[in-house]
């Protein structure tokens, strides 16, 4: 079996050129080739040796995952539903904004968590993706939409790790990923320009801090433990208390002063103002501590299995007034992609009905359904 050259960081790359008898540096110009200009052909790579060319040629290969599906919502929002093996799909989100292009990546095939208003946890855990799949996301978005836009410039101005899963419980493939994204010979974005979003994986926010230290946002969507408990069940193993302080740990690395805080909106459960009065509260006591925070309010997008309701507007305003006239920089994020079910905690609409899964994959392997063109690969 050859290797996909999209599993390794330029570290995995310059280990993977010297087993083959090559110099270190060859593995920049490689890996320039891989995620600069979306190459996946060795022939294409002028500027490496015939004698390179033809070793990658024989035990490596660059390969995206295969496209199940695309769909591009009337604001522009495109999602794409990828085939990662044995009946599993994973989705990548882009969002297209006036001065940014931001690309929502999966890190799993289903989520172990179970957050009760997210429809990837009810769909339950598969598999970790490798680093590759993780990556593949990433080249395969970004060099479909320069192909598209017909652009030589980078339209992906910013990565987050909020599609399908916690990118926290695949901490081993998701470093080598986020070291891609980051790296001036890969896509070269900020550390500002990455966020990891998490439930809240205390031990491996403390491990984030030390070996990539990304934006960080944490899904906290209620004040109290007690609240907390039922909506993502990972508090009941990592409390509230524990996780800000990991948050204010993780402020002397993070490349931004703030950690952002998630709260979707959820009716009658967690959008009262006495959950406003808490939340305050306890900003307030983990401020004294260092804490610094932004609050990001997300319109709920309910899936039946949820029983759950989106919060009227005019309370996810008056949660948001309260908050900011605490001092609290609140936010209310505009929901993207509702007509495709790309919006937040949607993720999974397709992949939850396994059946359909397996025979549009069956279809697309039988070739009678068109598979989306790759770009240049
Ligand atoms: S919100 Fe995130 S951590 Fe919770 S179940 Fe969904 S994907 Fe998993």
């Amino acid at each position: 079996m050859t290797a996909n050259l999209l599993e390794f960081d330029l570290e995995g790359l310059a280990v993977f050129c010297e087993a083959l008898g090559e110099k270190r540096f060859r593995a920049t110009q490689l890996f320039r080739w891989i995620h600069q200009r979306g190459a996946s052909d060795f022939g294409q790579m002028s500027d490496l040796a015939k004698s390179l060319r033809d070793k990658l040629t024989t035990s490596a290969h660059i390969r995206a995952l295969p496209v199940l599906s695309e769909h591009i919502s009337a604001d522009g929002t495109i999602k794409w539903l990828f085939d990662v093996g044995d009946g599993n799909a994973v989705e990548s989100v882009f969002i297209p904004e006036d001065d940014r292009g931001t690309l929502c990546v999966s890190s799993q095939a289903g989520c172990a968590v179970g957050c009760r208003f997210c429809s990837t946890g009810h769909q339950g855990f598969s598999r970790n993706l490798s680093t590759a799949e993780i990556v593949a996301q990433l080249w395969f978005a970004e060099h479909f939409l320069r192909k598209h836009l017909q652009t030589q410039d980078r339209v992906i101005s910013n990565v987050v790790m909020m599609g399908m899963g916690e990118p926290l419980q695949n901490y081993s493939a998701l470093i080598p990923a986020l070291r891609v994204m980051l790296n001036d010979h890969g896509y070269g974005l900020s550390r500002r320009r990455v966020t990891v979003s998490t439930s809240g994986v205390v031990p491996m926010i403390d491990r984030l801090a030390q070996d990539c230290p990304v934006a960080l946002a944490v899904s906290l969507h209620a004040p109290t433990d007690d609240l907390r408990d039922p909506l993502v069940p990972l508090n009941r193993k990592y409390p509230i208390d524990e996780l800000l302080q990991s948050c204010v740990r993780y402020l002397e690395h993070a490349p931004r002063d703030f950690i952002t805080f998630e709260y979707c909106m959820l009716d009658g459960v967690n959008d009262q103002p006495a959950h406003a009065q808490s939340l305050i509260e306890l900003v307030q006591a983990h401020a004294r501590q260092g804490l610094r925070c932004k609050f990001n309010l997300i319109p709920f997008n309910p899936f039946p299995a949820s029983g759950l309701l989106r919060s009227a507007p005019a309370k996810v305003q008056s949660f948001a007034k309260m908050l900011l006239e605490a001092g609290i920089v609140t936010t209310i994020r505009k929901t993207r992609g509702d007509d495709i079910d790309a919006a937040c905690g949607q993720l999974a609409g397709d992949v939850k009905d396994r059946t359909r899964v397996q025979e549009r994959i069956a279809q697309q392997r039988s070739g009678s359904v068109i598979p989306i063109a790759p770009v240049s690969h």
